[in-house]
Order: C-alpha cells, then structure tokens, then sequence
C-alpha cells in the first residue's frame, strides 16, 4: 500500500548554519520514535549535501525544490537533476505555485524536468493545485486534471510508479487559510480516479497524495485521517522542529 508522507519545505530560508541545526534538531525530534510516514525534508541547493549529512543514518531523506529542465551544460546559475542526486537527496520538488507563478514554469517544462529527475533516480514530488477564482467557479477539478495529464500523463507505468503528488490549493498556500480535510478529501479522491483512469486502480492505489496549504499540527491529524490524503508538504511549519514534528504525529 501507498506510503504516508510528511515533507517540509523550506522554501527560501535559513542560511547554511541555521539550515544543519534546523536539520539536527527535526532529527532529535523523531529519534526514538516510532513513526507512521516518512519524512522528508525539502531544502535549498545550497544545503542539500550538508543536511543529507546531517540526517544520514536516521529515516529523514532530502529534497531539493527544484532542478533545471536541461540535463547540463551552458545554464548559468541552473542546477541540474543529476548534480542534486549527486548530494545524498533522493526526491526534487517540482511545480510548486511559487515556481509558476514567479518563474513562469509551464506544464511543457515541467515535463522535462520531471523526466530529468527520473532519469537521474530522484522522486518528484509534483504540485497541482487551483488559484482562487479558479475554485471560485468550480474550475478545481479541472485544473489539477489538466496539470497532472499534461506534465506526467506522457511517464511509462514504471516511472509514474516513482512519482508522489501534492495537491496545494494555491489560496491556501502561506495565506493561514487551510482547506478543510472534506474538500482535501474530495480532491484528492477525484485525482486519484484520474491516476486509475489513465494507469489503472493499483498504481493509483499505490500513488501517495499529499495535501500543502497552510498545514500544521493543529490540523494535520484531521486532514491524515481522509482515506485519500497520504500526508502533507508543509511551508511554514517545517521550519521548526517544534512545529514540524505535530504535523509528523498527526499519523
Ligand atoms: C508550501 O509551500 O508547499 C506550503 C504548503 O506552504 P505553507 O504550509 O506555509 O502554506
């Protein structure tokens, strides 16, 4: 059956010290524990090989938040799939709202970058989700269909086995508005029908589906106890250990 996933997202924080320690101190936090999900970290570039050090040996992998959508040569500034293996991360953040809104990313490169990550054995963690006027007309479901077919609907049924999706209704990211764990469900049932359509029931079975959007450990148990939400990707809330680990036991 599909794994339960809690996976922080740093987003644009921390410098390299405080990065280790926030790394160290998640670590301790779990140690000992007997945990429900698997926890990963999502960092900067900048910090994956030192936090890949940091959680060696412990049950924490590491993500980086994107990768370039070339495999490598003259990408000045880029970061390629292959160089973010190369520091102990096992799993790439892809299509964050962050980086298709600022940074223009459309389902056509992000359909590159996703190959490019497998290619190069990390796991996308790949982000839909609607903006506000979009959920206001009831376009929701519309829209995540259409992300999901065009990025990841081209994978052969191998590679879409390593793919987790985490559906972030873009007006409740970093906003404090969270949907509620029925509309996370609905959504994320609805998805997972579009995953059995196309791949068939056991590979949907089997896909994680996480839920991002303002998730903490005030809600996250709530939102995990829907049969069809495998877990959370969490901005604000992973950026302390003491915030981050009752979002992990909210399994
Ligand atoms: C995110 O950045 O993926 C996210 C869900 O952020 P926050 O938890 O802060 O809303």
């Amino acid at each position: 059956m599909r794994k339960n996933i809690v996976a922080g997202n740093w987003k644009m924080n921390t410098s390299l010290p405080e990065g280790i320690q926030l790394a160290k101190d998640v670590r301790s936090s779990i140690e000992g524990k007997n945990l429900n999900c698997e926890v990963i970290l999502g960092v900067p570039f900048t910090h994956l090989s030192e936090v890949a050090k940091a959680v060696a040996g412990s049950p924490i992998k590491v993500a980086a938040e994107n990768c370039a959508s070339e495999s490598k040569g003259a990408f000045t500034g880029e970061v390629s799939a292959e160089m973010v293996a190369s520091t102990g991360a096992t799993y790439v953040i892809l299509g964050h709202s962050e980086r298709r809104q600022y940074y223009h990313e459309t389902s056509a490169i992000l359909k590159k970058k996703v190959e490019l990550a497998l290619a190069n054995q990390l796991k996308p963690i790949f982000c839909i989700g609607e903006v506000l006027e979009e959920r206001e007309v009831g376009k929701h479901f519309e829209v995540v269909e259409r992300q999901v077919k065009e990025a990841l609907f081209d994978l052969s049924e191998s590679d879409f086995k390593n793919i987790v999706l985490a559906y972030e209704p873009v007006w409740a990211i970093g906003t404090g508005k969270t949907a509620t764990s029925d509309q996370a469900q609905e959504i994320h049932a609805h998805i997972r029908k579009v995953i059995a359509d196309k791949y068939g029931k056991s590979i949907a079975d089997n896909t994680t589906i996480l839920y991002g959007g303002s998730a903490n450990g005030g809600n996250a148990k709530e939102l995990f106890s829907k049969p069809d939400v495998d877990g959370g990707l969490i901005g604000g809330a992973s950026l302390s250990a003491e915030k981050f680990l009752p979002v992990i036991e909210g399994f």
